[in-house]
């Protein structure tokens, strides 16, 4: 007996519609897509119980006629590709025509439409895939589609939802992704009675970073504006003391879709490299424009994911927009005693006068689920409190009549400041750990031990990038003992370390001579230096070239001046000097912070002066 059956029309759908329709999110993402390819201005997204229930959106875009309202729920209907050709060109969110299709297979959907030199409006309704009926209706210009009861014909779908808040929190995701990148569109979103989103239009990018996570963040930006023959790259990117303890706000886009994408993050985390704090996570908003054959958007249902042509150079590109605007700016961090709690979970508009209260009342609905959100946000206010944030007027150090400090640069004391470190007067070393120096608009503390790694690391990578590591030649050489383990380590790397500076010759058994060491690491005992890159070889059970980095750190940290080790004026001068040279003197090679700046602003609030 044959035992292959043809599925039912039906059953065909709904199969396809699970690939598209996972979860009442995709549906909000999909006709946020259909709206901005109508080209509306205002789209408006209203929710009810997290989006089983409804999920009404509402655009002012160029509508459809009744035969295309007919035909959209089809399944491969679509007026945004004609042939193959276009399916490598594509210039819209949109372009398989399965969206509507899938949706109306699991819910009870709802279509008005008006264009706009039309009277009337159509309006058709459809359940399980069936039109059950259809006429005309007066109407505004524009679309608004209802989807009732998602999923009310797919029970197991609808089991595998998660709890209401983290359904709805993934709706908040989709809606802020588009809202961000359109910042010339006015979005809402609208939960039960609750507005969680009023982006009004504005005219910029930044603008609308601030309208959705606050001024704070937004003031501190700095702009991302990358051209080659090949890509755009626009956006912004966050301070590296700003980074925080999840992925929340790193966004994306290539030709304005929102993407997930490993590649172009990895460049990203790349460029930040040693300015991070072990796990902390900078904060960017990229949109990467692409020739639109050079990237394959036919990869998954859901659209989110991109296969670039040219890979490698579109990561090396996202690598140097990243890191050059990172060189070029001032990335210290600045105390603020007043900390204000920062908004994490819902993005914030300041626009909205009853919007705290919004967000008070939501909040106590998603605190169950938050729980560990919650921890995250705990842990950051302590950080803050302990250092950072806004506040750092960068203009200040360079406006001419300021020149206080540089006039005066005779003195010992003086440092003359440059684009990334402003001018210092240094006033001494406290618990022989800390200098502290006046600068412009307040003061600046400086962590002695944190600044020479930073020297040295660099120092030392540049010698070593160069193949030119400068050696320091041991009169005697030194003896040096090892176990089996190390032994083994040492012999499997031993040309290897000979490029980092250490020379050793074999002197019988398990002893070894030291007869050099890296010049730059002079200060330090050679014999701890050396077991230091034993130690993590033997550890790490790795070759040394996926470690030495780790390494060099290591080694720049044992050969600083220590916390407890007293320094003279001039020698705070001397090693500040060189910390000017380097190219990124705000952290230690892992991310560390080397200097935080208290305003005098924050000093008279304090002692009620303001
Ligand atoms: P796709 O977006 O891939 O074309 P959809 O199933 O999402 O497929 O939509 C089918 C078609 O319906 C679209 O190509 C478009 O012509 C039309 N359409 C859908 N939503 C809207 C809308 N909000 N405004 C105008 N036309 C729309
Ligand atoms: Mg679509």
């Amino acid at each position: 007996m044959s035992k292959i059956n043809l599925l039912s029309e039906d059953l065909i759908n709904k199969i396809a519609a699970g690939e598209v329709i996972e979860r009442p999110a995709s549906v909000v993402k999909e006709l946020m897509e259909n709206s901005l390819d109508a080209g509306a201005t205002q789209i408006n997204i209203e929710i009810k119980d997290s989006g089983k229930e409804l999920i009404k959106v509402s655009d002012n875009g160029e509508g459809m006629d009744e035969e295309d309202t007919k035909n959209s729920i089809l399944r491969h209907a679509t007026s945004k590709i004609k042939n193959s050709d276009d399916l490598f060109a594509i210039h819209t969110l949109g372009f398989r025509g399965e969206a509507l299709a899938s949706i109306a297979a699991v819910s009870q959907l709802s279509i008005t439409t008006k264009q706009k030199d039309k009277i009337e409006g159509f309006n058709i309704a459809i359940e399980g895939g069936e039109i059950i009926s259809s006429g005309v209706i007066g109407a505004e210009q524009g679309t608004i589609i209802e989807v009732n009861n998602l999923f009310f014909n797919t029970p197991a779908r609808k089991k595998f939802l998660k709890t209401d808040p983290i359904e709805l929190r993934h709706i908040i995701d989709v809606v802020t992704r588009y809202t961000l990148i359109n910042p010339t569109v006015s979005f809402k979103l609208l939960h039960e009675k609750y507005l969680l989103l009023n982006s009004p239009a504005v005219k910029d990018l930044q603008t609308n970073i601030s309208t959705i996570y606050g001024t704070s963040l937004a003031k501190e930006l700095m702009e991302i504006n990358y051209v080659d023959e090949k890509i755009t790259i626009t956006g912004y990117i966050a301070k590296p003391y700003q980074a925080r303890n999840d992925k929340n706000q790193q966004f994306i886009y290539i030709n304005n879709r929102w993407v997930r994408n490993e590649d172009i993050s990895e460049a990203v985390y790349d460029a930040y490299h040693s300015l991070l704090f072990v796990n902390k996570h900078p904060i960017f908003v990229l949109n990467l424009e692409i020739d639109a054959q050079q990237i394959d958007v036919n990869v998954h249902p859901n659209k989110s994911e991109v296969k670039i042509e040219q890979k490698k150079e579109v990561q090396e590109a996202v690598f140097k927009a990243v890191k050059e605007t990172l060189e070029k700016n001032n990335l210290i961090p600045t105390l603020d005693l007043e900390f204000e709690q920062q908004q994490t979970f819902i993005p914030t508009n300041k626009n909205e006068s009853n919007h705290k209260n919004t967000l008070n009342k939501q909040k106590t609905k998603y605190n169950f689920e938050r729980s560990a959100q919650t921890i995250f946000s705990l842990n950051e206010i302590k950080e803050q409190e302990e250092r950072i944030t806004d506040q750092l007027d960068e203009e200040a150090y360079y406006t001419p009549e300021e020149e206080v400090y540089h006039s005066e640069q005779e003195q010992d004391n003086e440092l003359s400041g440059n684009v990334k470190l402003p001018a210092l007067k240094i006033l001494g070393q406290i618990h022989k750990t800390f200098f502290v120096a006046e600068t412009e608009g307040g003061i600046v503390f400086i962590d002695q031990h944190v600044v020479q790694e930073r020297v040295l690391y660099e120092r030392f990578m540049q010698q070593y990038l160069n193949n030119n590591i400068a050696v320091q030649h041991l009169l005697q050489g030194e003896i040096i003992e090892l176990s089996a383990v190390e032994k083994a380590a040492l012999l499997e790397n031993q040309e290897k370390l000979q490029e980092l500076g250490f020379n050793l010759e074999h002197f019988g058994e398990n002893t070894f001579i030291l007869k050099t060491i890296p010049t730059i690491f002079g200060r330090t005992q050679p014999k701890n230096l050396l077991f230091d890159v034993l130690t993590s070889l033997v550890k790490e059970k790795n070759k040394l070239e996926q470690i030495q980095e780790e390494i060099i750190t290591r080694m720049a940290c044992r050969a600083s001046v220590k916390a407890g080790d007293t320094m003279t004026i001039p020698e705070i001068q001397k090693l500040l000097e060189e910390l000017k040279q380097t190219k990124l003197p705000y952290t230690c090679p892992h991310g560390r912070s080397i200097l935080i700046k208290l305003n005098v602003d924050e000093l008279e609030k304090k002692f009620k002066r303001k």
